[in-house]
């Protein structure tokens, strides 16, 4: 994996790293529409499009939402080292395309990946620096039923599978960066798109800050 630090994005002319910010939740907790908002606000956010062998649901575009893949197909890619993260989740195989991020980086771009757990740790520990990891909470696990259902995607048998393996997604809150409780989708994204604000001025991401500093002081 190259460094992003190759390639610096400039703000205000300013060189900064560039952001892999990953969301994570259990199914049902609002951590698509979020992304949805993140991608269409104009933040200069790209959505890293996953792998997956699930099967397509009627609302989602082949290529844009995921690349629906065989498991044969899911198989290769792991084997030749095509994915930078991998997992096995609800039954299902989920990957993260290497080649995009690894482009997007060395062209200075952010990123959004929506993975799970086991995706933001072996992409924490592959990219510490530039990894800003989110956790989403539903209010209570009423509630997250309540969307499952809602959402009408899924048969029942997915969903009482999803609800089951909730409680065990949500073990791994204390791995993120930052935790949010959805209870209101509006107030939960603009706490996400603080989150993007805040790290993009980071100090550490923004090497340029020292030759602006050396130039404004004139040392
Ligand atoms: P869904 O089937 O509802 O789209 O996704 C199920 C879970 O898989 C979600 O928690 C989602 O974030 C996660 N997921 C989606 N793509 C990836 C991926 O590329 N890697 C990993 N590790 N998890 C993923």
């Amino acid at each position: 994996m190259s460094d992003s630090s190759e390639t610096m994005i400039l703000e205000d002319g300013i060189a900064r790293r560039g952001l892999m910010l990953v969301l994570s939740s259990p199914s049902g907790a609002g951590k698509s529409s979020i992304a949805r908002n993140l991608l269409a606000d104009g933040s200069g956010i790209e959505l890293s499009v996953s792998v997956t062998t699930r099967a397509r649901r009627a609302s989602e575009i082949d290529g844009r939402h995921y690349h629906f893949i065989s498991e044969r197909q899911f198989l290769k890619m792991r084997e030749n080292d095509d994915l930078l993260e991998w997992a096995e989740v609800h039954g299902n195989f989920y990957g993260t395309p290497r080649e995009p991020v690894e482009q997007a980086m060395r062209e200075g771009r952010d990123m959004l990946f929506d993975i799970d757990w086991q995706g933001a740790e072996q992409l924490g520990g592959k990219m510490r620096s530039d990894v800003v990891s989110v956790f989403v909470l539903p209010p209570s696990m009423a509630e997250l039923k309540d969307r499952l259902h809602r959402r009408a995607e899924d048969d029942e048998t997915v969903i009482e599978k999803r609800l089951v393996n909730a409680a065990a997604e949500i073990e791994h809150w204390r791995d993120y960066d930052f935790v949010i409780v959805n209870h209101d989708l509006a107030k939960a994204y603009g706490e996400v798109r603080s989150i993007v604000v805040a790290e993009r001025l980071r100090r550490t991401r923004r090497p340029g800050m020292y030759d602006f500093v050396t130039t404004l002081i004139g040392s």
